[in-house]
């Protein structure tokens, strides 16, 4: 007889624990600052467009779903600094494994990874996001492939550009406190890298033998 009320036991005392769960979508977990969420294509703060046309990023990516095409700047009203821009920039995302190689390969930091994860569609080809869906608007906002989608009320989009740096000089004691990437448009400044100086998990303190920022 004590089998099956042992069982409830079990039930019972689960009753009494704290709850994690989480009530999403309302509240939502702070997401680890590397976070790898949905792509952004970045602009200057005077509004041109990072991204060069170079297909850095393309090549690099191990499961082949970037295409970019590379276009002349118009030379009355370029899109970007360079010489180039990406007038075709498309990301398949159901192929992505979210490594963030094309955000290491890219030279101008054009394209980055936000915090944003929800990116479910009704239908395949809304998994590919263009330059509609990845470049950040004018204010510093990422558009969104859905626009009834409950992140616009939010104003999650708004804070969305989070700037996320995967290798040096993020990590490196050297540059804690060094702002170290460009502002983007109508979020202004990251802060500074928080560093790893009594961070250490294990208790020993960091060794740090790389070069001061801006020694040659
Ligand atoms: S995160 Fe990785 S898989 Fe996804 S587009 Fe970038 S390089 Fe390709
Ligand atoms: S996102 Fe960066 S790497 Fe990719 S084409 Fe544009 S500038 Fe080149």
């Amino acid at each position: 007889m004590a089998g099956p009320f042992s069982g409830f036991l079990v039930t019972l005392r689960q009753i009494f624990r704290r709850k994690v769960t989480t009530q999403y979508p309302e509240q939502k977990r702070v997401k680890p600052q590397r976070f790898h969420g949905r792509h952004v294509l970045n602009r200057y703060p005077d509004g041109m467009e990072k991204c060069i046309g170079c297909e850095l990023c393309a090549g690099v990516c191990p499961a082949r779903c970037i295409y970019v095409r590379g276009k002349d700047n118009p030379i009355d009203e370029p899109v970007s600094p360079g010489e180039r821009y990406g007038f075709v920039y498309e990301i398949n995302m159901l192929r992505c494994i979210f490594c963030a190689l094309c955000v290491e390969a890219c030279p101008t930091e054009a394209i980055t990874m936000t915090h944003l994860f929800e990116m479910s569609v009704s239908d395949r080809d809304e998994a590919i996001f263009t330059r509609s869906e990845l470049l950040m608007e004018p204010d510093g906002s990422v558009p969104h492939p859905q626009p009834d989608s409950v992140l616009f009320d939010r104003g999650e989009l708004q804070v969305a550009d989070g700037w996320m740096r995967a290798t040096a000089p993020a990590g490196r004691a050297a540059y804690e406190g060094v702002v170290a990437w460009t502002p983007t448009a109508g979020a202004g400044l990251r802060p500074p890298e928080p560093g790893q100086e009594g961070e250490s998990p294990t208790g020993d303190e960091p060794v740090d033998s790389s070069p001061e920022p801006g020694a040659s």
